[in-house]
């Protein structure tokens, strides 16, 4: 086994064992962040199963696409979204994870090429109002989220949040049960919501003991990166 399938099967693992100890009878879907990871890494991944891949910048995502066109991977975009970047989103991607403003609604549905299955939609939410995050604060959700539903080639399926990195896990662990009373209210209003994505390489265990059904791992699976987001 090389490094990629170790690390790999480490993670699923650690979900496995995260979901037993919740018990957890629905899915968690594991999301591989592969920010300023070459080509070659995600599709080593690929060829061990993995699906999902989430990435922060669309120029860096669009040339890993066309390099990996023959793999079927299921593209993600995680970081955030300026409006000039609404076509090559909507065009590229599977998944928009970081949607925060009802502005970007319209050019996104709009943009969304005919015959294309709708694009999924996570509305991203501020969680700890942090003055350096995005994502939407918690009073505006309701708004968003029924902006995106109306969308002709949107489809809303529930939230994502990047608490702050809190040291103290009881703090982080708190930000989670927020995020999933959120969700639950989202899902009790709203058709098809089904997906809750929180938790990243060193609290993604927390989060599914709090409910997330996505996590976003990038360390874990692919090493630390020599530069960030
Ligand atoms: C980079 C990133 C991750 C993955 O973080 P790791 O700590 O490397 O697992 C998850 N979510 C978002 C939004 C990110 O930008």
């Amino acid at each position: 086994m090389n490094f990629c399938e170790t690390a790999y099967r480490s993670v699923i693992d650690r979900i496995e064992a995260a979901r037993h100890i919740a018990e957890r009878t629905d899915a968690v879907t594991l999301l591989a962040v592969s920010k300023t990871k070459p080509a070659a890494a995600l599709r080593a991944l690929a060829q061990c199963g993995q699906h999902a891949f989430g990435e922060n910048y669309v120029q860096e995502a669009l040339g890993k696409q066309r390099e990996l066109a023959d793999a079927a991977i299921e593209w993600h975009l995680i970081g955030p979204l300026q409006s000039n970047k609404c076509r090559e989103v909507a065009t590229h991607f599977d998944w928009l994870q970081s949607l925060d403003r009802t502005k970007l609604i319209e050019p996104l549905s709009r943009f969304r090429p005919a015959g294309r299955a709708a694009l999924n939609v996570l509305a991203q939410v501020n969680i700890d109002d942090e003055d350096s995050k995005s994502g939407c604060a918690p009073d505006e959700l309701a708004a968003l989220a029924d902006a995106i539903a109306a969308a002709p080639n949107l489809r809303l399926r529930g939230l994502m949040a990047i608490p702050a990195p809190a040291p103290d896990p009881g703090r982080r662990r708190e930000a989670f049960r927020r995020m999933r009373a959120l969700f639950e209210t989202l899902r009790a209003t709203h058709a098809g919501v089904d997906t809750l994505s929180m938790g990243m390489s060193d609290d993604f265990a927390l989060a599914i003991a709090e409910g997330a059904t996505m996590v976003r791992v990038g360390t874990a699976l692919f090493g630390a990166r020599s530069r960030d987001s």
